[in-house]
């Protein structure tokens, strides 16, 4: 793997210190390409973010040097590339600073993750008349796999609502867990809002009614430290692809205890000890959920990518998007006609917004011809944006690439698109 020190820096001055973002922005190379001839603003980072150099080199010289498949052979190559998968998993270990690595479970990503715990965890211990308890403002991701289960099992799937300011209504939570309640799914933050919900204070509700909690942090790890013990979460989900790994990768963190009860997602080559054709005995953690050759590329590229946002620092990537979102809102607020969706006290660097002038479709494709990549559309939030009453919204999401200078081009834009359709 690429060591740290071969990395263009940030600021080498100490977590304090700012991040020298036109030197970090060398590492990504599509960030210096163009897009009808004008220079890519990319600021779609909540749909997926670029990657650096970094994650390629450690892509592309795995398969040049090292590619083998994973725990079968008993050559060298099989045997480097088992080490350099199992590294990547002792990285996901440290990165969301889980107690044991058997607890990392490699997925697709989180739509997969969610997947496995409902249709393991939740066919095991749902039944007739229990309830499953998620937030209305959840990507459809963490609202379908639990609608299927309860459908199956004549469950109740239940909402907790969120305020006009884009704020999970907590009264609400606390009073919605009830005996019957099986799990709670709740998201860390909100694709759509930006919203960051105060998760351990979440937990420490459910736990009180011995009710265990999955937490999708698709749209945490790119921005956030993570630390799963302090949270004290049952699960925790992510994909790489949105904190500068690959695509088709992602991860499931669940509590060894929990996960040893539970049976195999999917079966076959791999996730067995012993096939007989009477009878077969499952693999032990984490493999019972692995089953099949697993990506091992992207485990190993995402293991890449940890190393890189360690080196960046989240510290310093969380105050230098903070003072972009600050610039950010403030420069909307500025903007005629347009309105900010999501304005909770605590938020990530998410700007989803309507502009009683343009559809947010005619937004994107405006925002298109200058070279700004943005998403204009429900953010399979369709729940929330029925709840706010609009069909879409245009959304720029931030990450720590970006710069002043990129939300000044994209209020630019907005101003022309006023013009225009105003
Ligand atoms: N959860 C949230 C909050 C998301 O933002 C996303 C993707 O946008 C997902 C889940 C699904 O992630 P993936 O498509 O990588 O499985």
């Amino acid at each position: 793997m690429r060591a740290v020190r071969e990395m263009t820096s940030g600021s080498p001055t100490g977590a304090a210190s700012t991040l020298d973002v036109a030197a970090l922005r060398r590492d990504f190379p599509i960030l210096q390409t163009t897009v009808h001839g004008k220079p890519l603003v990319y600021l779609d980072n909540a749909a997926t973010s670029q990657k650096p150099q970094a994650v390629l080199d450690t892509l592309s010289r795995y398969y040049a040097e090292t590619n083998a498949n994973v725990h079968r052979g008993l050559y060298q190559l099989s045997e480097a590339s088992t080490r350099a998968y199992a590294e990547a998993r002792l990285r996901v270990k440290n990165f969301i600073h889980a107690r044991l690595k058997c607890e990392i479970i490699f997925t697709r990503g989180t739509t997969e993750g969610i997947n496995l715990v409902a249709q393991t965890y939740g066919r095991q211990h749902v039944k007739a008349g229990d309830e499953i308890l998620i937030t209305h403002m959840e990507h459809h991701s963490n609202i379908v796999p639990w609608q299927v289960l309860c459908e199956e099992k004549g469950a109740r799937l239940r909402v907790v609502p969120v305020t006009d300011a884009g704020e999970l209504d907590l009264e609400a939570f606390q009073r919605m867990l009830s005996d019957r309640t099986r799990l709670a799914a709740v998201t860390y933050v909100s694709n759509a809002l930006g919203t960051v919900n105060p998760v351990k204070e979440l937990v420490a509700m459910a736990h009180a009614r011995g009710v265990p909690v999955l937490v999708d942090g698709a749209q945490a790890v790119p921005h956030l430290a993570i630390d799963v013990l302090d949270l004290g979460c049952d699960f925790f989900v992510f994909s790489g692809h949105k904190m500068f790994g690959p695509t088709g990768i992602g991860v499931l963190y669940g509590r060894a205890e929990l996960l040893e009860e539970m049976p195999p997602y999917q079966t076959g080559g791999d996730m067995i000890l012993s096939v007989r054709f009477d009878k077969t005995i499952f693999n032990s953690l984490p493999h019972k959920f692995e089953a099949g050759t697993p990506d091992i590329a992207g485990a190993i590229g995402l293991g890449a990518a940890i190393d890189y946002l360690n080196h960046v620092g989240l510290d310093r990537i969380a105050s230098h998007e903070a003072e972009l979102l600050r610039y950010g809102t403030e420069l909307l607020h500025s903007i005629d006609g347009v309105r900010i969706l999501g304005n909770a006290a605590h938020k990530a660097s998410v700007l989803s917004f309507v502009m009683d002038a343009a559809h947010p479709h005619d937004i994107g494709q405006m925002l298109d011809s200058e070279g700004i990549a943005i998403r204009a559309g429900h953010h399979c939030a369709q729940p929330l944006m029925e709840r706010f009453d609009v069909p879409a919204t245009a959304r720029a999401s931030l990450a720590f690439y970006n710069t002043r200078e990129e939300l000044d081009a994209l209020g630019k834009a907005l101003e022309r698109v006023h013009e225009v359709f105003g």
